[in-house]
């Protein structure tokens, strides 16, 4: 059973993405015109500029094909400036978002200082010890509601989260080489 994992390339990451489905033997295909989003059986939304995905979304129609796709009960997986186009809720701004999880994020939480890091996080339901994650100019959660779980933390910063088969985390697993992640994304869409 070999499920179609659709890689939204507007902008941002999805190279890498797409690099590390395939180094997983998956069916992942770059996606960014409606029809393509509706042939798949997964989506991930990848990180980069959360407002430049959303006006592309929107420019593009993809909105409404993402929706739906969510309808379906289809797996989402947003990283990073994904994680902050699925939320309902962004904190002090108004930008374009698909508002599917129950959760509000804080974009930029780590402050200039700290741009970029890395650090290790123990991840409900991944196991074999603590995953290596990149943070680069990330969003953290700053409240979760409704059916929402926090899967990590890093200090007391909600940093993962699920919300039936919508994923959401502040870091980018494919920027290292430690797969269980995307694995853990595999089993959703094995078991949807
Ligand atoms: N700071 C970016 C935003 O708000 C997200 C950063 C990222 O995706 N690496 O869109």
């Amino acid at each position: 059973m070999n499920r179609r994992v659709g890689i939204l390339a507007l902008q941002g990451d999805f190279s890498e993405h797409l690099a590390a489905f395939k180094g997983l033997n998956c069916h992942a295909v770059p996606v960014k015109h409606p029809a393509e989003v509706r042939a798949c059986d997964a989506l991930v939304i990848p990180g980069g500029e959360s407002t430049t995905i959303g006006k592309l979304c929107q420019r593009f129609g993809l909105d409404e094909a993402i929706v739906e796709l969510s309808e379906r009960d289809a797996p989402i997986w947003g990283t990073c400036a994904g994680m902050i186009l699925l939320a309902k809720e962004i904190e002090a701004s108004e930008q374009w978002r698909l508002g599917l999880m129950d959760i509000t994020v804080q974009r930029n939480a780590f402050g200039r200082q700290v741009d970029s890091f890395e650090a290790d996080l123990a991840i409900e339901g991944v196991t074999s010890g603590p995953v290596r994650a990149v943070f680069i100019r990330a969003p953290v959660v700053t409240e979760v509601r409704a059916d929402a779980r926090v899967l990590a933390r890093f200090d007391d910063k909600i940093v993962m989260v699920r919300q039936g088969n919508l994923l959401a985390t502040a870091f980018h697993p494919e920027l290292t080489d430690d797969r269980r992640v995307q694995q853990y994304f595999l089993n959703m869409i094995n078991s949807s």
